[in-house]
């Protein structure tokens, strides 16, 4: 984890790993201070607290959720004293989404022996995730901290003469996306709007949604993107994640129409030049998404994450590539 001064007041910490939970935060240092995001566990978020730490004069007033994933909230109960602010539908869907007694199950599962043995025949991939996730993360201690200020459009906060505007634009990623705007600073957190240099993964909306996100990104014109995941970038990030949304999109119609299923078409797609993206076999999920649009199926129906993670191993496994989330 590496701090970044983005903007004069704003600066970012950056997961350098970029694999599945290693999420980024921000950090607007005036007005009493505001949090973009809480990291994945509580030994991120006391990093994390730690490397803004340097900067900033106390604790912040207010902390700001970009959606409602586990990777992005699970540090918020270190922030008891400050407001928390988030889009209703982000309030709605962490308990579900966020709900830390799964993946604590996952974690005490692949810690005992026993059940090691029994997930490595019955289910090697969450084993492998398990495994994964155990190299940087412990998600032990967590409890789900709940937004205590909820909008359903548009917020605005004026830190001492800063405007800062948080715009709703899910579903696209998530139902809750919000982007956390300084106008004045062109500077922009995304959220999971962007994954940059990583293989992007969403749960809700259609392609022509992530898409429009990405054109409203584009369309605010900020100089620096603090994505989700990945490092900072400029306007070439949100370019380059409309073009794989496109080319996956497409490459993924073709196979359809072929009659292929949605995990031999992600065993044969040429990566292109998205194959130096972390944890390029993720391919699958956003294969299965265009599927569901193909089928007419409804898009906000839930997703089994046993199987998306099942389908990105086997994928992995075919193409003889690390078996990465
Ligand atoms: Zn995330």
């Amino acid at each position: 984890m590496k701090l970044e001064q983005v903007g004069n007041q704003c600066y970012a910490v950056i997961s350098e790993r970029n694999q599945l939970c290693d999420a980024n935060s921000g950090l607007l240092n005036a007005g009493g201070g505001v949090v973009i995001d809480t990291q994945c566990d509580l030994g991120h978020a006391r990093r994390m607290i730690e490397l803004f730490g340097t900067v900033w004069p106390a604790m912040p007033e207010r902390v700001v959720l970009t959606h409602e994933d586990a990777d992005h909230v699970w540090g918020n109960q270190l922030f008891a004293d400050a407001q928390i602010i988030a889009q209703r539908r982000i309030h709605e869907r962490m308990q579900h989404t966020a709900d830390p007694r799964n993946l604590q199950r996952v974690q005490h599962a692949a810690r005992n022996w026993l059940t090691r043995i029994i997930l490595r025949f019955s289910n090697p991939a969450i084993l492998a995730l398990a495994d994964q996730l155990a190299e940087e993360f412990d998600f032990d201690g967590i409890e789900l901290t709940l937004p205590t200020t909820l909008f359903d459009e548009r917020y605005e906060l004026n830190l001492d003469g800063t405007e800062v505007h948080l715009i709703h634009v899910g579903p696209g990623h998530q139902w809750g996306d919000t982007l956390i705007h300084v106008p004045s600073q062109r500077v922009l957190y995304s959220g999971d709007v962007l994954f940059h240099a990583c293989t992007p993964i969403g749960w809700a909306g259609t392609f022509a949604d992530w898409q429009r996100s990405l054109d409203l990104v584009i369309s605010l014109d900020p100089d620096v993107i603090v994505p989700g995941h990945g490092p900072i970038c400029g306007l070439e990030g949100p370019r380059e994640l409309k073009q794989y949304l496109q080319y996956v999109y497409d490459q993924s119609r073709s196979c359809f129409d072929e009659g292929l299923s949605e995990l031999d078409a992600a065993k044969r797609i040429d990566f292109g030049p998205y194959a130096a993206w972390s944890a390029p076999a993720r391919l699958y999920f956003n294969v299965a998404r265009a599927y569901r649009e193909f089928r007419g199926e409804p898009h906000d129906a839930p997703w089994d994450t046993q199987k998306v993670f099942a389908s990105i191993y086997k994928v992995a496994e075919a193409r003889g590539i690390e078996r990465v989330f």
